[in-house]
């Protein structure tokens, strides 16, 4: 039986929102979180434009504070990389993406990848595909079915330790992409080397292509390179129908927005997978 701790409880006056908790409680409240079971993951679906299909799903976590109420990652996902809660948080994202896999395909669902976001602390560590290795035997998910994603800046840190951490998750079964692309200083050298499987350009060089050349012609050339090393190129953040004709002129064929549709949760994603075709 869960104890919903009055103490702690009493720190939180529901209108403060967030941002007036101190890092402190923040940090306590983090904890106590994770061992009440108040995170959950929302899930947003990747569609094909040309197929018109749903191919994968991005899984983004969420907290539920029981005084709070919602509190959405931008919030909390800073202070969890500084404190080190992001590496049990992290963990059990994984667990969840991957029971969360195993329910749907247990539904008769069609298999989706599902793509989980990685934090810089998470990726360094040493013993990392051992730890997913074991979360995926445990959960008996399909490693193929699973997506890192890492940003550029992430894998840039430090290239030769990103390169055999990449080649033992590869090793796994699992996909790679490049989160937050244009952002960070890759070179190309790199983005060849490194053994990745899709680009996800930034939604900031997205925001404006229907009304900025420049931008068009960054994200044109994005999507070239991208294509040209045989790699998944998607777009994040497409909210409105002029972006996606350019996109399409531009033969980027995978989107992620609001236009399409918000991250849900699981029992919403599964009934938008129900009206929805599935590649
Ligand atoms: P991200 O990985 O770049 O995720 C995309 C963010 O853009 C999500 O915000 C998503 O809800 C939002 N988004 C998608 N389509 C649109 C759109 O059309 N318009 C607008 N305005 N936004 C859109 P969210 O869920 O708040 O997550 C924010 C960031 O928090 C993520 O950015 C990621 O960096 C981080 N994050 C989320 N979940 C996790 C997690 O489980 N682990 C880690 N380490 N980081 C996470
Ligand atoms: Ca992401
Ligand atoms: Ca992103
Ligand atoms: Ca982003």
């Amino acid at each position: 039986v869960k104890e919903h701790g009055r103490n702690s409880a009493r720190q939180f006056v529901p209108e403060m929102g967030v941002t007036a908790i101190s890092r402190l409680n923040m940090e306590g409240a983090m904890r106590r979180g994770l061992e009440r079971g108040e995170f959950s993951l929302h899930y947003q679906p990747k569609i094909d434009l040309v197929t018109h299909t749903v191919i994968g799903a991005e899984a983004l976590v969420r907290w539920h504070h029981p005084q709070i109420g919602l509190i959405q990652p931008v919030e909390f996902i800073p202070l969890a990389e500084e404190t080190g809660l992001i590496l049990p948080l992290g963990e059990w994202v994984l667990n969840e993406a991957c029971r969360q896999q195993v329910i749907w395909r247990n539904h008769g669902l069609p298999l989706l990848k599902i793509a989980v976001n990685m934090s810089s602390r998470q990726f360094r560590q040493d013993d990392l595909s051992e730890r997913i290795a074991r979360i995926i035997q445990d959960s008996g998910a399909d490693p193929h079915q699973l997506t890192l994603e890492l940003t550029e800046s992430m894998v840039m840190q430090d290239v030769s330790s990103t390169l055999s951490a990449l080649r033992s998750l590869k090793k796994l079964g699992l996909s790679i992409s490049l989160d937050d692309f244009g952002t960070g200083y890759s070179s190309l050298s790199y983005l060849r080397r490194f053994p990745i499987d899709e680009l996800k350009i930034d939604k900031s060089f997205i925001n404006d292509i229907h009304v900025n050349p420049d931008d068009a012609a960054i994200a044109s050339a994005i999507v070239a390179m991208g294509l040209s090393l045989g790699l998944n190129v998607v777009a994040e953040g497409v909210e409105k129908i002029e972006q996606i004709q350019l996109l399409k002129e531009m033969h980027c064929h995978q989107v992620q927005g609001y236009y399409f549709a918000k991250p849900m949760d699981a029992a919403a994603f599964e009934n938008y997978l129900i009206r929805y075709p599935v590649k």
